[in-house]
């Protein structure tokens, strides 16, 4: 494109100096016309008239001489007079003007047979000095005598005028010639300038265009915010360098992040201080990558990176460790210094997969499971993943299906009282039960229901569930029991949830104290005042709160003070290693004496055996849930063993869960 702009450059001068060139030999010309009027033309045509008046002035003498002639040796002048006269009057027809100026004869006067001053035929102007002159002699025949010179006068103006009118003519035409070239010249001129202007505003349109093509070009394919090429891009360049490992018989890996908790920074310090941790994590890896690796800005607070020209699989570990270690280094963000982590999926070309969208999305299960794993590590992709990602994909498709048809259930498992024995309330655990007699557990399908957001209405069917079992209870006066649901975090994000159970609650009161909630200690460490408040909101309802696996998550004594929780419940992997670690005893007694001093319940959960249950004794826990009393029971059994009875621990506990009435077991 430049290249054209310098040719319509070159050429625009050349028409622009073409138009001088022009106008100039014009000038010349006409300089040369006008010369060669008057130095050429002119005198010739003045040596040409000059000839003709002399041939003509020559061939009127003779005339008047053979008049003479014809009355020789009368010597009767009278006749010459006469036809000098008729000489002068004679006149130039188309203008009238006379040819003739004057008409001088001179004769001898000594011959003349008469008085010489008879003879006055002197005509005109003689002392005109630019008269041209034409004399001829008159002799005698006879003797050969000179009798009379006759000098005729020619009127020079006449020829003069005719120059001059063909001077004029020809300066008339000059002229015109002169202004055709001026007008021609100008309008060149003004046709260039016009042509200039729109050149130089096409050249500026084109640049312009060329900018704006870039600048779109660059928002297109560039992220924002860090700079970094976006998804598009990465698209873009991903098959080409896929077609340049199949060549070159290289591998390529790609390399998924995902940073850890990076929507608690968000909540915490706002969006404004996550975006600059985003940024200045896109520095730091960038500073790490080789030149031809492309690091990519996926979306949000995932990055993509794809590494070309690997000899094998190991030359991927040396840089994915020394990106996981740079994460060791605080974030300075200004307002805030934060410590983040992130989670990499690796997957491998050509063994992971032979195009772009396999290769991503083997490498999102590889960071899904790193995730899983613990965060802040690095997971290869294996096949395997594929299988487990197959069966997720059809627990989301089926679960949807299996909420609206039903098939779900509830299984109840009790809450003793350590004291007394009795039953103090149940917890509502999920079973998704198959036609071949298996279930899907729901430690398997609550996580894939929480990614795909269908944990809404999983969360919703519990609810409904619950309350339908307690209002059966209540009108064939069973044992008033509460049921403790399971509540995702997610519940509490969309609120749907919750909502759905403070309105349901405050149009049923006699479900109050009949409906208690589980929730995990994440939920209270990403609240925000939304949480704080639909949590009041739940215990002014009336609905008991538990802090499900207490101990495992980021156990913060602070918000203990602030949530109106009642009962924590202490996590299952305390318990089972209690007998044989004091450090977990230790913990657990810790947890007690907080609770206790808080004025809350402390359930101990996964009690599976008389050791454990005599240490949850000792150490003073209210209340004791697990397979030591019961496991998870159908409606039936669980109404059937503990509705129906009083004394509870007394009863013959029930070694095996439920589900093993079926016959089977999952897994
Ligand atoms: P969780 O809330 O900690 O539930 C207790 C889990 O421990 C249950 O597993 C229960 O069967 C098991 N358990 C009870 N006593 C013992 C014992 O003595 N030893 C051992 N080893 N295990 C015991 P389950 O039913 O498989 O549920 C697993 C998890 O799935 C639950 O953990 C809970 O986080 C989730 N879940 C279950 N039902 C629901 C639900 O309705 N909604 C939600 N959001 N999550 C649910
Ligand atoms: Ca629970
Ligand atoms: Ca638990």
């Amino acid at each position: 494109m430049m290249n054209k702009l310098k040719q319509g450059n070159a050429l625009k001068n050349l028409d622009k100096r073409s138009s001088w060139i022009f106008l100039l030999i014009g000038l010349v010309i006409l300089l040369f016309s006008i010369a060669n009027w008057y130095y050429e033309l002119k005198p010739r045509l003045e040596n040409e008239s000059i000839m003709n008046i002399q041939i003509m002035s020559a061939s009127r003498a003779k005339a008047i001489e053979s008049q003479f002639q014809n009355v020789q040796g009368q010597f009767d002048y009278s006749i010459i007079y006469n036809s000098i006269n008729e000489l002068l009057l004679l006149n130039e027809p188309s203008t009238g003007q006379n040819l003739y100026f004057g008409v001088e004869l001179e004769v001898d006067y000594d011959a003349l047979p008469f008085d010489s001053k008879a003879l006055n035929i002197y005509a005109g102007n003689t002392k005109c000095e630019q008269c041209i002159k034409t004399e001829n002699p008159i002799y005698n025949r006879a003797n050969g005598e000179l009798l009379a010179i006759i000098k005729i006068y020619s009127n020079p103006f006449f020829y003069q005028r005719l120059i001059n009118d063909v001077g004029n003519q020809l300066s008339i035409v000059i002229a015109g010639v002169l202004l055709i070239l001026l007008v021609a010249w100008y309008l060149t001129e003004s046709l260039f300038k016009r042509l200039n202007q729109r050149e130089k505003s096409l050249t500026h349109e084109i640049l312009e265009r060329k900018n704006v093509e870039k600048r779109l070009h660059k928002i297109a394919t560039y992220d924002q915010l860090t700079n970094l090429p976006n998804r598009y891009l990465l698209h873009m360049e991903f098959n080409r360098k896929i077609e340049e490992a199949q060549r070159n018989d290289h591998m390529l890996a790609v390399l998924f992040f995902d940073l850890d908790h990076f929507k608690t920074i968000n909540d915490i310090y706002g969006h404004e201080i996550g975006d600059i941790l985003l940024q200045q994590v896109a520095q730091r890896i960038t500073g790490l990558v080789r030149s031809y690796d492309l690091f990519s800005r996926f979306g949000g607070d995932e990055f993509v990176m794809i590494m070309p020209n690997l000899d094998g699989a190991v030359d991927v570990f040396s840089v994915v460790e020394k990106i996981i270690e740079s994460f060791d280094q605080e974030f300075n963000l200004g307002e805030a210094v934060v410590q983040v982590t992130t989670s990499i999926g690796i997957s491998v070309f050509p063994q992971d997969g032979s195009d772009a969208s396999s290769l991503l999305k083997n490498a999102d299960l590889a960071m899904y499971r790193a995730k899983s794993e613990g965060r802040n590590g690095y997971n290869f992709f294996t096949q395997n993943m594929n299988k487990d990602l197959q069966r997720s994909q059809w627990i989301e498709s089926n679960l949807k299906k299996a909420i609206n048809e039903n098939q779900l259930k509830l299984y109840f498992q009790p809450q003793l009282e350590i004291e007394s024995g009795n039953i103090n309330s149940c917890e509502a655990l999920l079973r998704w039960p198959q036609e071949d007699g298996s279930f899907i557990e729901p430690t398997e399908f609550i996580p894939i229901a929480e990614r795909s957001g269908l944990i809404n209405d999983v969360g919703n069917w519990i609810f409904d569930a619950a309350c339908s079992y307690q209002k059966q209870w209540t009108k064939r006066g069973l044992k008033p029991v509460r049921i403790d649901i399971n509540l995702s975090g997610k519940d509490f994000l969309g609120n749907k949830v919750v909502y759905h159970l403070i309105e349901y609650i405050a149009k049923n009161k006699k479900l109050a104290n009949k409906i208690g909630i589980e929730i995990t200690e994440n939920i209270l460490l990403d609240s925000n005042e939304q949480v704080i408040n639909l949590l009041t909101e739940l215990h002014q309802s009336k609905v008991h709160i538990s802090i499900d696996d207490f101990g495992t998550g980021y156990s913060s004594m602070n918000y203990l003070k602030h949530f109106p929780v009642s009962c924590i419940k202490i996590d299952q992997g305390f318990v089972r290693e209690a007998p044989n670690s004091r450090q977990d005893q230790i913990i657990m007694r810790a947890i007690t004496t907080i609770g206790h001093g808080l004025g809350m319940t402390v359930t101990a959960e996964g009690v599976e055996t008389l050791e454990h249950y005599q240490l949850i004794e000792e150490i003073g826990c209210d209340l004791i849930q697990g397979y030591y009393i019961s496991r998870p029971l159908t409606a039936e059994h669980f109404e059937e063993q503990y509705l129906l009875n009083t004394s509870d621990m007394k009863k013959p506990v029930t070694r095996q869960d439920s589900r093993s009435d079926t016959g089977q077991v999952s897994k």
